[in-house]
């Protein structure tokens, strides 16, 4: 991919606008309660305010569906960007995503300002990727940055549209960082490469599934997933969650890994009960769930040999709990495995929103190589997909 990147890019004295993924979690009084996404782009910010540019960044925030909703201004997030800059910088967000208020807020910073437009997705033609509002955004800056990966699977007007309007356009750090790991993934491995898959549902996760098969040695699967498997193989799986229209999916899925040669483990074992609320859960064999039960996460043997696999391996892409790993009754099987890739020696890339929330619950994120910040795209990447966002920034 001909990507440049933030730092080949002539910056100095420039108004640059660059997209950020400021979509962080706010509490009922806007406060923002998890300022990871802001941290990471940090890198990217610090080095465009460095040479001496004008920073316009831009995020959505939330789901406004194209019109103004208070709760979802920018404003607590400029604040918390202005922390994280250590009061060195001032950071004034707009009113409006585009138009006279926003451009006035632009043409009056002075060097070392950053401006942060408001919620993008405040404009219906950010998600239509509307070129007249591209162009509004567009006419504010006279170069393009994007550091959003986690919406980078997405063609909306400030990941795509803009990009294209400008004089020069790049990748900020932390795409940069993404394509590196996620890139790793498709392409020459340590062996042996181990794909530990679980979550919801297997027809999310197809995709994913067909494209990482002929590149793996091991496929481990778990969570809801594994349950269409167990069924599609003849086994009783009581009361879990399967999906009946997907067991012709699973049955492919598991003649494509015969014919490949990458060795297929399902839990052997699973911890059941009546339901998310029970309280504990009995171990029972996982072809053979009674009745009335429902498998909410791996057993104690199949977490030990999944442990085991994950510790031997030399590279391990995880996407999917491996149980209901909300509910502490169920979470043991995601924690034992957590801690299992987290103690090998291997590169190890984790990837999807649930995930990523179940890693940092475990503890154990700093042994995890690249923790990636972008559940859907970090998905669609490893399916193979080209990304519109990245699309948008080739030359
Ligand atoms: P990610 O966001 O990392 O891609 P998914 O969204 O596919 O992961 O799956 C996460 C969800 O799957 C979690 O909410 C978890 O509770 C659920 N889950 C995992 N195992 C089971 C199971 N055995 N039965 C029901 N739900 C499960
Ligand atoms: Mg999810």
């Amino acid at each position: 991919m001909a990507i440049k990147w933030v730092n080949e890019l002539p910056l100095g004295g420039k108004k640059i606008f660059c997209r950020v993924d400021f979509n962080v979690p706010l509490d009922d009084q806007q406060r923002v309660t998890d300022d990871t996404r802001i941290r990471a782009a940090l890198p990217t910010i610090k080095h465009i305010l460095a040479q001496g540019a004008r920073l316009i960044c831009g995020s959505h925030l939330g789901r406004p569906k194209g019109k103004v909703v208070e709760t979802l201004r920018m404003e607590p997030v400029g604040a918390k960007l202005a922390e994280l800059l250590g009061g060195d910088h001032r950071v004034l967000v707009t009113d409006e995503p585009s138009g006279d208020g926003a451009r006035q807020v632009v043409d009056q910073m002075r060097e070392g300002d950053v401006v942060l437009l408001e919620n993008l997705r405040f404009n219906p033609g950010e998600k239509k990727n509307d070129e007249a509002f591209a162009m509004e955004v567009a006419s504010m800056a006279e170069g393009y940055v994007n550091d959003a990966f986690g919406t980078a699977h997405r063609a909306h007007a400030s990941t795509a549209g803009v990009a294209a309007l400008l004089p020069f356009k790049g990748g900020g750090f932390l795409i940069k960082k993404e394509l590196e790991f996620l890139g790793l993934l498709l392409g020459e491995v340590g062996r042996p490469y181990a794909a530990l898959l679980g979550g919801a549902k297997v027809s999310d996760k197809i995709g994913v599934l067909e494209n990482l098969i002929p590149r793996v040695d091991l496929l481990l699967i778990g969570g809801a997933m594994a349950n269409t498997f167990i069924k599609a193989r003849g086994g009783d799986v009581g009361a879990s969650r399967v999906e009946d229209d997907s067991l012709e999916a699973a049955r492919r899925i598991i003649a494509l890994a015969e014919k490949k040669g990458a060795e297929l483990l399902l839990p052997s074992d699973v911890v059941a009960a009546a339901g998310l609320d029970a309280t504990s859960g009995e171990v029972v064999a996982a072809r053979a769930v009674p009745a009335g039960l429902m498998a909410l996460d791996i057993g104690p043997k199949s977490r030990e040999r999944f442990a085991d696999k994950l510790r031997g391996a030399k590279t391990i892409f995880w996407n999917g709990p491996m149980g209901v790993f909300e509910k502490q009754p169920f979470a043991a099987g995601t924690l034992a495995v957590a801690e299992a890739v987290a103690g090998s020696d291997a590169v190890s890339v984790v990837g999807g929103g649930d995930s990523v929330s179940a890693v940092k619950k475990s503890g154990f994120a700093d042994s995890i190589s690249h923790i990636s910040t972008g559940g859907g795209a970090s998905l669609e990447f490893v399916q193979g997909k080209l990304l519109p966002g990245l699309a948008a920034l080739e030359e």
